[in-house]
């Protein structure tokens, strides 16, 4: 099993094993190991389906876990279908290690507040939504590490562009940003440039 040879903890590798995950995906082997060991900014060319949950969520399990409270991830997604679909794969892979949960248009927002309010380490999130919780105040990024920008091509299409930087300009300049997306179009090369420091290309 290849999974034992990218750096992942026992821990994980109970969570794969729990899965049925029986080998590494591609975007998996390249991605995980240089997000355990290295703290660069990522753009990340993967199509949709291929396990690139996995390939940051786990990650990203691994260095929030036992980190005091508070939100230290935030993964923005563009449908409120993928904001459930990636917080359930992060919450298998998590087994109660992180706190996770899932901000979307289209439910109560008071119900996401309390879940907010009782302290979470990971909120996965589609754009609008987020911005109505910082509107709101509801979101405190003063300790975020890492933004995952999750199909970010998509978000782009979708008309996003305006949401993610106003976002960004509520983050901290310290934080890692890891981008995936499917496609690679100048736009997503100028967001890189923009908000990115030197960024790592990883490609399948
Ligand atoms: P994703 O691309 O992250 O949406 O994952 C697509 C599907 O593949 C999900 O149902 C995952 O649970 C599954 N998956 C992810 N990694 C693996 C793996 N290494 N082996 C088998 N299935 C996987």
């Amino acid at each position: 099993n290849e999974f034992k040879q990218l750096g992942l903890s026992d821990k994980a590798l109970h969570a794969i094993t729990k899965k049925g995950f029986e080998q590494p995906s591609p975007i998996q082997k390249i991605t995980i190991p240089v997000l355990l060991s290295e703290d660069n900014d990522i753009i990340a060319q993967a199509q949709t389906g291929t396990g690139k949950t996995a390939a940051f969520g786990l990650p990203l399990i691994e260095k929030l876990e036992g980190q005091p409270k508070g939100i230290k991830t935030l993964v923005l997604v563009p449908t409120r279908e993928l904001a459930l679909q990636v917080c359930d794969e992060m919450l298998s892979l998590a087994e109660k290690r992180v706190v996770i949960t899932a901000v979307y248009g289209g439910q109560s927002i008071s119900e996401q507040q309390r879940r907010i309010k009782k302290g979470v380490d990971i909120v996965v999130g589609t754009p609008g939504r987020i911005l109505d919780l910082i509107r709101r105040g509801d979101l405190d990024f003063s300790s975020l590490q890492y933004f995952v920008l999750d199909e970010a091509d998509e978000m782009l299409n979708m008309g996003f562009i305006d949401d993610i930087e106003l976002i960004m300009k509520h983050t901290p300049d310290e934080k890692r940003v890891w981008l995936f997306s499917a496609t690679m179009p100048d736009r997503i090369v100028k967001l890189a440039k923009k908000y990115m420091k030197s960024p790592k290309k990883l490609q399948v």
